[in-house]
């Protein structure tokens, strides 16, 4: 066995760790010459001290600081903003984007009850999804929702039939969500555009589709929409996207259908994960304003873009220790609270919330979860730290708590937003009393 001088687990470069810049500034934290981590003027170890870990903690002032330089970075198109629902679904981050004006894309009925529960007015929210099922269709139709964007001509069929012979106030406002193939770079499971993909209608069949929609009077088509994926860093697929879309308005004017309200480019702007730039949204609006059709609202469905940087997972170090030439460090968070790491191998950044100065050591930093892909890190070089000292994970305020699990028997940890100084919780810790509630031992009996 070969065992170097230097363990591979001390690195021999940088002696500090320096904390990402970037992402600080994404998520507004601020470290203080005392060492400790503050979000929004409050430490994140008090939290952690107060609230118990593992724990979720959003900055509310962050989340409407990304919200208002997407919408200015689209000054001068007429467009709305619907906050994708699903990367974070917690009532207190709905509520603080529905009072700054977001509309919201949903893809349950959960979700539909979600947003109505937080004020949104329903012609503000738009239903997407590949199998939205007849219960799903039937609400957003009562809720009355400004599009149910239909991703076959099934499922047109079905709504059909389940309007039928229904006394309607309004035509049932719907969009079509077609696949572009636009080419798009990001991790194969997060890649929504593209031949092969079960997401939207084929372009080709958008037409006759349309002219289905148009022929029937309790219908109104309002939207042609599109996705391309997830945590796109590059502007020009959306302008790409816009383009596309104009193209089939255009196609569909020819043919008569001269009443759609808006097209809709989907989700995905890319964030920084570590201390690489996020999309450029000057080029984005720059490309969006060139194409754009201003006959028609341009909208957006953002969600990683809105929350992502303004979520932080707090961990507490439960042990330390050493296998063959690794290093590990224990946490008392796990794949079943955020599962990124361990799903894409995504990349989130690890940082103390009380600096000591220590010097950096390469770790990996895995969860209690018996399986050798819980891991919130492997190979990260971060400074020192002991056993019982906190850790903040960086950028999960989307598609973390939403995708956290019980896996393990493990309750779900509380979600707190940190708003103007202070700090409330969101929702609390569960417990392991609601996790048995809903099961019986005998079922027989
Ligand atoms: C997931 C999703 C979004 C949001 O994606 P982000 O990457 O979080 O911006 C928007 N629209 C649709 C239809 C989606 O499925």
């Amino acid at each position: 066995l070969n065992r170097a001088a230097t363990p591979a687990s001390v690195a021999t470069a940088p002696t500090l760790a320096a904390d990402p810049a970037g992402l600080f500034a994404d998520a507004g934290l601020v470290r203080g010459g005392d060492g400790v981590l503050r979000l929004d003027e409050v430490s994140l170890e008090a939290i952690a001290t107060d609230l118990g870990t593992p724990v979720y903690v959003y900055n509310g002032s962050s989340i409407r600081a990304r919200y208002r330089a997407l919408s200015e970075s689209l000054a001068g198109i007429r467009h709305r903003i619907h906050y994708a629902v699903k990367a974070n679904s917690n009532l207190a981050v709905l509520r603080l984007l529905r009072e700054i004006g977001a509309g919201a894309d949903i893809v349950s009925a959960g979700e539909l009850n979600r947003v109505l529960a937080t004020g949104f007015d329903p012609s503000t929210v738009v239903f997407s999804g590949v199998g939205k099922s007849e219960a799903e269709l039937t609400a957003a139709v009562d809720a009355g929702i400004g599009s149910i964007n239909l991703e076959s001509s099934e499922e047109h069929t079905l709504l059909e039939r389940l309007v039928a012979g229904r006394v309607l106030p309004h035509p049932v406002r719907v969009g079509i969500r077609v696949n572009l193939d636009v080419g798009v770079e990001t991790h194969p499971y997060i890649t929504t555009g593209g031949r092969a993909i079960k997401f939207g209608v084929r372009q080709d069949a958008v037409p006759g589709l349309a002219r289905r929609i148009a022929a029937n009077p309790r219908f109104k088509l309002v939207t042609l929409a599109t996705h391309l994926g997830s945590q796109l860093l590059d502007p020009r697929p959306f302008v790409a996207a816009a383009k596309g879309l104009g193209g089939l308005l255009q196609t569909l004017r020819a043919e008569g259908i001269d009443n759609i309200e808006s097209i809709d480019i989907g989700g995905g702007f890319g964030i920084s994960y570590d201390d690489s730039p996020a999309i450029d949204l000057q080029a984005l609006g720059a490309g969006l304003a060139a194409v754009i059709d201003q006959r028609v609202a341009l909208h957006l469905e953002p969600g990683r873009f809105l929350i992502g940087s303004a979520g932080i997972l707090l961990t507490r170090v439960l042990f330390r220790k050493h296998a063959g030439a690794k290093a590990f460090v224990v946490v008392d968070a796990a794949m079943n609270d955020l599962v990124r790491p361990s799903l894409y191998h995504a990349h989130h950044e690890i940082v103390e919330t009380v600096a000591h100065g220590r010097p950096v050591q390469v770790v990996d930093v895995v969860g209690p979860v018996c399986e050798s892909g819980d891991f919130l890190a492997q190979d990260r070089p971060i400074a020192e730290v002991q056993q019982g000292e906190h850790l903040a994970v960086l950028g999960v305020g989307a598609y973390g708590f939403v995708m956290a699990s019980n896996y393990n028997s493990r309750p779900r940890p509380p979600e707190v937003l940190v708003d103007r100084g202070r700090y409330g919780v969101a929702r609390r810790r569960e417990t392991i009393a609601e996790l048995l509630a809903a099961e019986r031992a005998d079922p027989f009996s």
